[in-house]
């Protein structure tokens, strides 16, 4: 039966709910939510104490949030904040269950957990959100029975007035954590594409100092070795007797074999580096195929093994390809079969694969019936330095770079070098690369700028101008000269070229590009910037062998590039090519 005083109750209950619901509306963090509760709505109640836990994000255990009286001693501070697992003590055992639970003497229930100090009575209700416990409001009191039935279902509606806007903040503080995560974690992107930015600048700047440095080595190599190569020949041509001779013909083998493994060296760190530029043009397949046949059979007296050269008829004409790496590979799986093959032949085989209709590709097969090369040792030819039989260096010579170049460079060029063989019988090694094919017509007038239609004709003993600073060079390039039948003058820079070209009428001048004071390249640019008689015909000289440095030569205005050491029979060929004379 409702007495007046519990008129009264109804009505302070009524009066509490209708305040925090308008101060609920306004507090949107869960920090104001949860002490809002607490201060704003709990402590009107005419309650001692209370404490709100909400579980934490494992779901394992419950955590005091906010608190009023005791607990409370100042503003948004708890007392010795105490954290409580889901099922254990009263407020546990309220999450687990998710009911309210209305403790009489809390003497009298074992699961009575001691906080701050011993309270008789008990009154804990779940804060609900969609079906389940996300927290829990506790309120103790010192005296036995204090809490009512009214007591527990005012509790029950504030905690469920409070858990919407509870579980929105707690949805938002996510949220937000999210976001602060997800910034960090975009800064720490940041912070690395940084660090791999500088990284990457480090690392080009390294690779800079490497080819800087492979081609200042090449040419410190090349120079002395053009002065011990260059006059060994010389003396090769004089009348020695039968030792000086031979160790004549021993210091110009062993000259050329040095020079050929620093050629590989290098060209091998330059391809690993990625320093290798190709230079396109079209390419007049037959030509270059059968050029390449003749010089490295030719070159091989000793051998008597023949070499056929086999052009199926769709390869085309022309085709658009680094001409130089292609001969190189060609030319290096043509020496390896002639190495390795005592009788039978030597079959080189051109042939087009169309695996697909997008890009054609050009198959180049050499196959020998040489000494072969088992399963095993395959696995390790295309390695840098390896041989199939460590006896193959002392009976064959070689290196054993050779192939790894090769592969290296099939592979610069998006093609493929593979290998079948059977020891003893033979071995048969595919090049291929995609080609783009065009009518000859096109390739005309997109040829290598490298020979020149216009070339006039000049008369024998018409001298030449060598343009060179090293005094070793000099002599060597002088007497080859000599030896070949022609004189010539020394400018030792390039302004005396310049000057030298213009006081006489030249035909051909030999250019080193490393010159004091004027270089080559601009000695070159300035001679052809004079009037048409004083135009000779030019040809670089230069121990710096980059492909890079040829172009360069050409653009510069040159018209052919001879590396150094200087080969004799080389220098003659280019000079009898470019210079011809009319009757001779
Ligand atoms: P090199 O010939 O300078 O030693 P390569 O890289 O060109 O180096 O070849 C590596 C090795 O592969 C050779 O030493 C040889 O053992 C083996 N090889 C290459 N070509 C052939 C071939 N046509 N027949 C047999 N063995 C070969």
């Amino acid at each position: 039966m409702p007495d007046s005083t519990h008129l009264d109750e109804k009505a302070l209950h009524l009066e509490v709910l209708n305040k925090f619901a308008e101060a609920l509306l306004q507090s949107s963090s869960l920090v104001d939510i949860l002490w809002l509760v607490a201060h704003n709505a709990i402590a009107n109640l005419g309650f001692l104490d209370c404490v709100i836990y909400l579980k934490d994000e494992h779901d394992a255990h419950l955590v005091q949030k906010a608190a009023y009286g005791p607990k409370n001693p100042e503003a948004y501070s708890i007392k010795d904040p105490i954290i409580i697992p889901i099922g254990k003590g009263i407020v546990g055992s309220v999450a687990a269950h998710a009911r309210p639970e209305r403790v009489h003497d809390t003497r009298k229930d074992p699961r009575y957990i001691l906080d701050d100090e011993m309270r008789l009575s008990e009154l804990a209700v779940p804060i609900m959100f969609e079906g389940e416990c996300i927290g829990v409001i506790d309120s103790e009191h010192p005296e036995v029975g204090f809490y009512t039935a009214d007591h527990q279902e005012i509790l029950t509606t504030i905690a469920s007035m409070a858990a919407v806007k509870i579980a929105d903040a707690l949805h938002t503080e996510q949220l937000q954590s999210t976001i602060i995560e997800l910034r960090t974690t975009q800064h720490q992107l940041e912070i690395r594409t940084e660090e791999l930015e500088r990284a990457k600048v480090a690392a080009e700047a390294a690779s800079l100092a490497k080819s800087a440095f492979l081609a200042t080595m090449s040419h410190e190599i090349r120079t002395p070795m053009n002065a011990v190569i260059g006059m060994s020949t010389l003396l090769n041509h004089m009348d020695l007797n039968d030792d000086a001779s031979e160790a004549v013909q021993i210091i110009r083998e062993s000259g050329q074999h040095l020079l050929g493994l620093i050629s590989e060296v290098l060209d091998l760190a330059a391809i690993e580096s990625g320093e290798v530029e190709l230079s396109l043009n079209w390419v007049d397949l037959r030509k270059l195929l059968n050029s390449v046949v003749r010089l490295t059979g030719s070159s091989k007296i000793e051998s008597r093994v023949p070499i056929h050269l086999e052009i199926e008829p769709q390869v085309p004409s022309y085709a658009r390809m680094d001409e130089t790496r292609v001969r190189q590979i060609v030319v290096n799986l043509i020496g390896n079969a002639v190495k390795f093959t005592k009788e039978g032949k030597i079959t080189v085989r051109a042939h087009l694969r169309t695996d697909n209709d997008q890009d054609a590709r050009l198959a180049i097969e050499v196959a020998d019936t040489g000494i072969g090369i088992s399963p095993q040792q395959m696995e390790k030819i295309f390695q840098p330095f390896s041989q199939a039989d460590s006896s193959h260096a002392r009976e064959y010579g070689g290196s054993g770079l050779g192939l790894s170049i090769a592969k290296k460079l099939a592979e610069r060029m998006q093609g493929d070098l593979r290998a079948t063989s059977q020891l003893g019988v033979g071995s048969s090694f595919e090049f291929s690369l995609p080609i783009t094919v065009s009518t000859p017509a096109k390739s005309a007038s997109d040829s290598s700028p490298t020979t020149k239609e216009s070339i006039a004709p000049v008369d024998q003993g018409s001298k030449i101008l060598l343009v060179e600073d090293d005094i070793y060079n000099q002599r060597v390039a002088l007497s080859l000269l000599k030896f070949a039948g022609y004189e010539a003058d020394v400018a030792e820079n390039g302004s005396e070229a310049i000057e030298a070209v213009q006081k006489n009428a030249y035909k051909l001048v030999l250019m080193d590009l490393q010159l004091p004071l004027v270089d080559g390249f601009e000695a070159t640019r300035r001679i052809r910037a004079l009037p048409e008689a004083h135009q000779p015909i030019i040809i670089a000289l230069t121990a710096n062998v980059q492909p890079s440095d040829r172009t360069a030569s050409l653009e510069a205005g040159m018209d052919e590039f001879l590396p150094k050491p200087l080969d004799f029979e080389e220098l003659q060929n280019t000079i009898a090519k470019l210079v011809r004379t009319p009757e001779a």
